[in-house]
């Protein structure tokens, strides 16, 4: 068993340090990636600080990655030493049932495997992104195309599916009236991919701070939830709202805002549940859905969409060591729009 350097959070709470973790020898239908840059996703902080319980420890996030292939397993067809690829939220799933068919594997009845903080299927815990090298099976790894650079597409491989594939199902385009609750990674490819769409985009922010970026990436509109007037001046005006909020929301008052029929798809993954008045469902016959990534076909899919409208993450690349200090900043919705580690800094 080879090992690698990572960086990894000890304990729950505990701040993440340098360490060294294995990774399987490359199998038959494996790729080795040498992984130059990873993202920072909320969901590596919930995960890290045990937000959604059962945690693996030590824990080695990361799931918005971008790399090389440096080897290849000898039954490996789709890639070659060389290619720039990229790695989502999951590195297995059972392959057999109905969603797996369908290419919708995040749904697999049998749980897709984690690509940190999870057990592959001989029961190991899987490590992610925040290290030097990863070995997957090559059906669950993507090609980043030559147009994108590689630090830009890494947060696309979870911020950039997340937005995209409910985008997509719930029809956004021309003629649409999106909104997008949270300015931070989601919401920020949110905006970007929902206009190169043709939808018209609204950004809901809890205050007017980041107006001046939200109309650069694309939206048309940029309001203040902290205002009640937004909730007044809004009500009845959307077709579709993805909420991308990492705390608990009021969706009661954000359901007010569509129109009849419209939908409000959350992808946000707060640790504590929320409250709903259900009458603010009834009146509108509006639906309250939930979307989670996306699927390898759909996020292949995704990365072809964003190189054809040269589309990639706002990013602020830093060092392996700053990794606690951009948690604080994450935390404090203090990101523009995202961090991405240079896992160089690790070697
Ligand atoms: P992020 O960069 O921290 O962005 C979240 C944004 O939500 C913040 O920038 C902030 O935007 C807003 N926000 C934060 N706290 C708030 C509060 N108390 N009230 C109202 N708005 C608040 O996080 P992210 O990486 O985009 O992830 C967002 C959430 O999605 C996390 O919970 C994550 O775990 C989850 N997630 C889900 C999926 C999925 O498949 N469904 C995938 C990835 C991540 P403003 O400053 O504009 O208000
Ligand atoms: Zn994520």
């Amino acid at each position: 068993m080879t090992t690698v350097a990572a960086y990894a959070a000890p304990a729950a709470k505990a701040p993440l340090e340098r360490t060294t973790v294995p990774i399987r020898p490359v199998g038959e239908h494996d790729v080795l990636i040498e992984i130059a840059y990873a993202g920072i996703c909320h969901s590596d902080i919930h995960q890290a600080r045990d937000g959604w319980g059962e945690g693996i420890f030590p824990m080695v996030p990361g799931h918005e990655i971008a790399g090389v292939v440096t080897e290849t397993g000898p039954g490996v067809t789709r890639y070659r030493v060389g290619d720039r690829v990229g790695v989502g939220c999951f590195v297995d799933s059972c392959r057999t049932c109905a969603y797996c068919e369908q290419g919708l594997e995040q749904y697999c009845t049998r749980g897709s495997t984690p690509t940190y903080n999870g057990r592959d299927k001989n029961g190991e815990p899987t490590y992610g992104g925040y290290a030097t090298h990863i070995v997957v099976d090559e059906n669950y790894a993507v090609r980043i195309p030559d147009t994108l650079p590689l630090d830009v597409a890494a947060p696309l491989l979870c911020a950039g599916i997340t937005l995209y594939s409910p985008l997509v199902h719930w029809k956004a385009g021309p003629g649409k009236k999106v909104a997008i609750v949270g300015l931070g990674g989601l919401g920020h490819m949110g905006v970007k991919i929902a206009h190169a769409m043709g939808a018209e985009v609204t950004v809901l922010s809890q205050s007017l701070r980041k107006r001046e970026d939200g109309l650069k990436l694309g939206a048309d509109h940029f309001h203040a939830t902290s205002d009640p007037e937004t909730f007044r001046q809004l009500a009845g005006t959307f077709d579709l709202i993805v909420s991308t909020v990492s705390a608990p929301l009021d969706f009661t008052a954000y359901l007010a805002l569509l129109k009849t029929d419209g939908a409000l798809v959350n992808v946000g993954a707060p640790e504590e549940p929320v409250s709903l008045n259900l009458f603010s469902l009834i009146g509108g016959r509006r639906t309250l859905a939930g979307s989670m990534i996306g699927g390898i076909a759909e996020t292949q899919e995704m990365l072809d969409f964003c190189a054809e409208h040269g589309l990639g993450a706002e990013i602020e690349v830093i060092g392996a060591d700053r990794i606690n200090e951009a948690y604080e900043r994450v935390l404090r919705s203090d990101v523009r729009y995202r961090f991405v580690i240079d896992t160089a800094t690790l070697r």
